[in-house]
């Protein structure tokens, strides 16, 4: 007997099958999709294979002409048309996104889906604006041009799912490629349902693809694909070096935006306050972000008042059921990434770390907001990503002792530094290995800008002019001028 190829989560219907080609398509086996909130199975989702991956390639490559030919101008329609329907069904997205991932509705609602809306107008309109001055060499014209490079395989994590993955899909589909999206297993439902709104919008079909599965499963046979030109990944170091092997047999060319271990400095001279708040935003998202600061390097001589206000505002945090408005902090993910939590947080307690605060699981998916200190340098809790509500301290007492710790890791995605002298701002930014530093800030992020890791949090950079350097195939054409003689 057929399954039932829908579901129905937070009153809103989700197709459960992949989109292939302009249609659903099942597999035999499925797997379940859970929700960090209680547990509950929400959807049984088609669980993709070499066979579904060879498939949405195929679908892609076919795809792939017709698109890249759509002039510019049309193309930006239709993504801005997508951009409409994602602000449309913006209340269910989110709401569907936070029973998948249990990250805040009021985030979703207010900050991640008008982001995702965003993705494609911003990617459609700099595409039109996309252009590189022409310069002439001994007479000659230098032009210039971005060519679409071809089927794009996009795979990315659990963490912000939309998000990240428009954040692909947009500049993919704008710079001419077509593209499969593989989401994560643990959160793969908006990605179905912007499936239906491109459709709705007009894209055609095949130019825009969604496969699911477990990565180990389909993974392989979309990275080593023979017709795929570009892969864009988001997700942790051990995978993306996986897929860079994967990847090698055809010499794809990758984008890679992985972990981090970030740190965030607090010198004397800062405001306090706005370096607590910094400090405490990190537990955002549970503690699941890539870019979150989780080193924070206090200076010495304000260290104790730090942490007495960082304690209080802390225990203002209310950490509950992600879909109350009221709620600071939400479950995490999956009981296996609360292990792997707990894991890092009980090897640390074993090798001497103190807990400030937290230091423990709570009832269901929630683990306590953590801080830790009297921890090493060269300890397992300040070199890895835990990826959980959990921050360490550490104290310096120079300012070249603090880059010092801020830089030895093996990760450079971000920094975040609080002081309130502008010329140290500038000395300690220079000196620090990340793709991204704030100062004085946290997490603006203009889609303009370059985003990636240094290290081994990433290869390449997105955003911008940068997005379409990835999926484009940049051209340089130069032309004589009229009646040149080459040989002359
Ligand atoms: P992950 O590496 O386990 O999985 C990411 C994606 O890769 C999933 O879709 C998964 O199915 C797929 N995958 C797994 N094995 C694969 C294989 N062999 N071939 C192809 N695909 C495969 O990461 P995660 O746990 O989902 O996400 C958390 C990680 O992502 C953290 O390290 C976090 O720092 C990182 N992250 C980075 C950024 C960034 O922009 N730098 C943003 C968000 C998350």
């Amino acid at each position: 007997m057929a399954r039932e190829p829908e579901a129905t989560v937070g009153g809103v219907a989700v197709d459960t099958r992949h989109w292939i080609g302009g249609e659903r398509v099942d597999s035999a086996e499925t797997f379940a999709d859970v929700s960090p909130i209680d547990g509950r199975v929400l959807a049984e989702i088609a669980r993709g294979t070499g066979t579904e991956a060879a498939a949405a390639v195929a679908a892609a490559k076919t795809a792939f002409p017709a698109w890249a030919a759509t002039p510019p101008a049309e193309r930006a329609r239709l993504l801005h048309a997508i951009a409409d329907g994602v602000e449309q069904r913006l209340e269910e997205l989110a709401l569907v996104e936070t029973h998948d991932n249990g990250a805040l509705l009021r985030s979703h609602r207010r900050g991640v889906m008008p982001r995702v809306a965003h993705n494609f107008r911003f990617f459609a309109d700099w595409l039109l604006g996309l252009a590189h001055e022409d310069f002439e060499t001994r007479g000659h014209r230098n032009h210039v041009s971005w060519d679409p490079a071809g089927p794009s395989v996009l795979i990315t994590p659990w963490n912000a799912p939309l998000m990240l993955a428009t954040w692909k899909i947009a500049p993919a589909l704008a710079a001419g490629n077509s593209v499969v999206l593989k989401p994560a297993e643990w959160s793969p439902l908006t990605a179905s349902l912007l499936a239906d709104i491109a459709a709705e919008a007009g894209l055609p079909a095949g130019v825009f693809n969604v496969v699911q599965g477990y990565g180990t499963e389909i993974g392989d046979a979309l990275t080593s694909h023979p017709d795929v030109r570009r892969i864009s990944f988001t997700g942790s170091v051990p995978t993306a070096k996986r897929i860079a092997a994967s990847a090698a047999a055809n010499l794809t060319p990758l984008s890679l935006e992985l972990g981090g271990k970030s740190p965030l400095l607090v010198f004397a001279d800062a405001d306090l306050d706005l370096a607590v708040q910094l400090a405490v935003e990190q537990y955002d998202n549970a503690g699941q972000v890539c870019l979150a600061g989780t080193r924070l390097l206090v200076e010495d001589s304000v260290a104790a008042e730090f942490t007495r206000r960082f304690v209080d505002k802390a225990a203002a945090l209310k950490q509950g059921d992600p879909r109350d408005e009221a709620t600071d902090i939400g479950p995490n993910i999956h009981a296996r990434q609360l292990d792997k939590i707990d894991g890092f947080v009980r090897r640390a307690l074993d090798s001497g770390a103190r807990a400030v605060i937290g230091g423990h699981r709570q009832d269901g998916l929630y683990y306590a907001p953590t801080l830790l200190t009297d921890v090493a340098q060269d300890s397992e809790i300040v070199q890895e990503e835990v990826f959980g509500p959990v921050l360490t301290l550490q104290t310096f007492v120079t300012e070249d002792e603090a880059v010092a710790l801020a830089n030895d890791t093996r990760f450079g995605l971000a920094a975040t530094l609080a002081t309130g002298d502008p010329e140290r701002a500038e000395r300690v930014t220079a000196k620090l290995v990340a793709g991204t530093v704030w100062v004085n800030c946290f997490f603006v992020r203009d889609l303009k800008a370059p985003f990636g890791g240094s290290r081994q949090s990433g290869v390449g950079r997105e955003g911008g002019t940068w997005s379409f350097d990835f999926y484009c195939d940049v051209k340089n054409t130069v032309t004589a001028p009229k009646g040149w003689l080459s040989h002359g």
